[in-house]
């Protein structure tokens, strides 16, 4: 085991904490506040506040944050009317829109559990995951037309009470399995509002914020800054689709981004238009050295790296006070505790995190103390700043050894010529698996001796690819993860 946690906490977290609230705090308190009510308790508490400000505007629809408060409660009487009641769950399975955001309100509303998935995928699989997700309702395009065309009529909106309870499950999200199949992931309010309330604290999050992003709402990322947005009672312009130049001409102070779009963003002309951000955030997959470094000459800050997972929500930030360091995510965000397992695998504990997936399915996360696995493997520094340096399911074994494929990538990323690495191990009789490179080449590629040459130079030979691959592109899903299942069944250029 690496650093542990003593006792209750970690000193260490709540010293970050502090750093990210700038004041102390007494750690059984700050959990207990962080967890309190529902989503939409809270949120109406905010609209209460927020009155005829723009809640949500996507592709320019807008709603305030009193008429979605209103319209969510007409929806959620439909919702009733077609039987839909607390525990039960709704899948919904849409693009990013506002009819999106109100019925995702009105279930929550209900005491019911949401089931977002991602529209592009097969109906065969939609279908399976309503099934295990035993769905009341699946809500799709056209249902969520008939719902808040039906909506407009119902005479008695459904007013938000004392359910849903803080441990009621909210959302029944489903991980993105990149590198294994599925899992239900029951989140529930306190997890939610933990999750977006710590990050509020740490990034300050200021009444007149407005939150731009492009991601889906089918996904955490995404739905957590609606969260923020929905409590804080502020405003979120969103686009249902990534366009560099209409995000571009959003105006806004925050704007979430993983780093495929920052790629994207920061050879576009008019970058500097996003010198007027309060906020750059990145997250959901590695952010390099070397993009962070280009975003940081184009829009004049350097972007704050933040790291979470589906099961844990948001866990760890750079700060946004002190020293962003690329390369690295930061701190544990307030209410998390963090520790280095075995292999130096990260271990998350705090209200953020869920207890268990759907159906008990792989126990072997959940330890004993609350403390749950990530899959992800870690280095501390001595002031307590976390990197990720990979995931032990992408752990190559060659030849007896362990080779962390992100090490390799770093190195590799850095050369000239390259723009984007991927590092894989595939099946050898020689070696068991075969370290291999999968290389985006720039307009002037590189030469694969000039790339192992420098792999030569910084790594120890066992972790040297036997060979690099030129792809036109890195096999990505919607949140712009790289596939690694996917990765050596596509041809070179
Ligand atoms: P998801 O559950 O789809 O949000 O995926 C969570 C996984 O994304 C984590 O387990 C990490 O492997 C990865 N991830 C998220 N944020 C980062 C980050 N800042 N750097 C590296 N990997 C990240």
């Amino acid at each position: 085991m690496g650093p542990t946690a003593s006792g209750d906490t970690d000193p260490a977290a709540v010293r970050a904490w502090a750093r990210h609230l700038g004041r102390a705090c007494d750690p059984t308190t700050l959990r207990r506040e962080l967890a309190a009510g529902s989503l939409p308790t809270a949120a109406q508490a905010a609209a209460a506040r927020a009155g005829d400000r723009t809640a949500v505007e996507v592709d320019g629809d807008a709603l305030t944050h009193e008429r979605l408060d209103a319209v969510a409660g007409r929806a959620a009487a439909r919702l009733r009317g077609r039987g839909v009641a607390r525990g039960d769950a709704v899948v919904l399975v849409a693009g990013t829109s506002l009819a999106f955001v109100v019925a995702y309100l009105a279930v929550l509303r209900l005491g019911a559990t949401v089931v977002p998935l991602d529209p592009a995928q097969p109906v065969a699989a939609r279908d399976r995951v309503a099934g295990l997700a035993r769905a009341r309702l699946v809500l799709d395009e056209p249902a969520l037309r008939d719902l808040l065309e039906g909506a407009a009529d119902e005479p008695d909106p459904v007013p938000v009470g004392d359910e849903p309870l803080p441990g009621d499950v909210a959302v029944l999200a489903f991980t993105s399995g990149t590198t294994d199949a599925p899992k239900g992931v029951p989140i529930t309010h306190a997890n939610l509002l933990a999750s977006a309330r710590a990050a509020m604290a740490a990034w300050r999050w200021a009444d007149d914020d407005v939150l731009v992003h492009a991601l889906p709402l089918f996904h955490q990322h995404g739905l957590g800054g609606l969260h923020m947005t929905l409590i804080a009672g502020t405003t979120a312009r969103i686009a249902s689709r990534f366009d560099p130049d209409r995000l571009l001409a959003t105006g806004g102070t925050v704007l979430f981004a993983v780093p495929a779009i920052w790629a994207r963003l920061v050879d576009h002309p008019r970058t500097g238009a996003l010198r007027s951000l309060r906020l750059a955030v990145s997250g959901s997959a590695p952010l390099s050295a070397a993009l962070s470094d280009r975003v940081a000459a184009a829009i004049g800050q350097v972007p704050l790296e933040r790291y979470g997972l589906t099961e844990s929500g948001l866990d760890v930030s750079n700060p946004y006070d002190g020293p962003r360091v690329a390369g690295t995510v930061g701190f544990p965000l307030p209410g998390i505790e963090l520790r280095l397992g075995d292999q130096d695998e990260i271990q998350l504990r705090g209200p953020q995190v869920i207890s268990g997936y759907l159906a008990g399915a792989a126990p072997e996360a959940f330890l004993p103390d609350g403390w749950f696995r990530t899959g992800d493997l870690g280095r501390l520094d001595d002031e307590g700043r976390l990197t990720i340096v990979g995931r032990l399911k992408e752990l190559i074994i060659t030849g007896g050894y362990n080779v962390v494929p992100r090490e390799v990538e770093v190195v590799l990323e850095e050369q000239p010529g390259v723009v984007e690495v991927a590092v894989a191990g595939l099946p050898s009789e020689r070696w068991g698996e075969e370290v291999t490179a999968f290389v985006v080449p720039g307009d002037q590629p590189p030469d694969e001796d000039a790339l192992l040459t420098a792999a030569r130079e910084q790594l120890v030979g066992y972790k040297v690819p036997k060979s690099v691959r030129f792809v036109d592109a890195l096999p990505r899903n919607a949140m712009g993860k790289i596939v690694r299942t996917a990765l050596g069944t596509q041809e070179h250029p």
